[in-house]
């Protein structure tokens, strides 16, 4: 693994926002750019940022059609059963006419289904837009989401599949995975195919509780994982019982970052890759994860 033949694919991940993640991947991918040509994939596609830092040159956009959608048409004879039938409250009606409030409807086609008029389509629509650009240090894929609209999961695969391809054609080793923070399904779709998931957490009780609903999450899809304490003097004793909860599921602690003031001072300036003591901590991060990955 990590070879342009075999390239890594490592997603990183947390048990919600806020914890560095983000501060995590560039480094990491920074560090591995170095080594090999990497892509850097930012599936948080609900909160990017990954751009911010990496300030990318589009060289490639294309829109995202998401889910289709239920569209009322003239064929309708207003007999409201469209209306009572939709569970996301999606159909809405104005004197006596009925539509289709897009942003509630999930497409789940049970209008389309049952409209005795078939007077519903269902509407591809473009719900937002995928990019490849080109960053210091390497290729990016990103997208965004329009406002209002939701499917992320599809959204983020999509970006994954744009990526793996990416690498395949710039002879890349790894692809860097900016994944999407919690449990649900855009994090699922971000740790699919992935070899290993690097989690970070924050030393305190709330992101021990967030861990460990991750490390069953990761568990559960057989991933393997490695966690990276994020900040860990700022609490040494929840950093404890943080390595004691990884000793006990069998999962390595990649590494421990420390808190450094610098890093929001760097963010703010746009200055990367970072510099100081979290950056090196993030530097050895790498190493570690080399040897849990070979
Ligand atoms: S079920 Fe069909 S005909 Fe009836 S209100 Fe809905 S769209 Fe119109
Ligand atoms: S497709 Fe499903 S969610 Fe959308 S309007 Fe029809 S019944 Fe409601």
């Amino acid at each position: 693994m990590f070879t342009e033949k075999n390239p890594l694919r490592l997603t990183v991940i947390s048990g919600k926002g806020g914890t560095g993640k983000t501060t995590v991947t560039a480094q990491l991918a920074y560090t591995l750019s170095r080594i090999r040509r990497i892509v850097i994939a930012d599936c948080d596609v609900d909160a990017p940022n990954l751009h911010i830092l990496l300030n990318p040159e589009v060289v490639e956009e294309k829109p995202f059609s998401g889910l289709k959608k239920a569209k009322i048409t003239d064929r309708c004879v207003s007999c409201g059963l469209c209306y009572k039938l939709c569970r996301f409250d999606a159909i809405v009606e104005n004197d006596g006419r009925y539509e289709v409030d897009e942003k509630s409807c999930e497409g789940c086609s049970l209008c389309y289904n049952a409209c005795p008029e078939e007077a519903i389509e269902m509407v591809e629509g473009i719900r937002g837009k995928i990019f490849v650009s080109n960053t210091k240090i390497g290729r990016m894929v990103h997208a965004i989401l329009f406002p209002g609209e939701e499917n992320s999961g599809k959204l983020v695969m999509e970006v994954k599949e744009l990526a793996k391809a990416e690498a395949d054609s710039t002879g890349a080793a790894a692809i860097v995975v900016d994944g999407a923070p919690g449990i649900g399904c855009p994090v699922i779709a971000s740790l699919a195919s992935t070899d290993i998931a690097l989690i970070v957490a924050e030393p305190t009780l709330s992101g021990l509780s967030d861990l460990s609903r991750v490390l069953e999450l990761t568990d559960h899809f057989r991933i393997k994982s490695a966690v990276v304490i994020n900040k860990w003097d700022l609490n040494k004793e929840v950093t404890k019982k943080i390595e004691r909860a990884c000793i006990e599921k069998g999962v390595e602690i990649a590494g421990k970052i420390p808190y450094d003031d610098s890093i929001p001072k760097q963010i703010s300036r746009l200055e990367f890759p970072f510099e100081g003591e979290a950056a090196e901590a993030i530097e050895g991060v790498w190493e570690k994860l080399r040897e849990i990955v070979q």
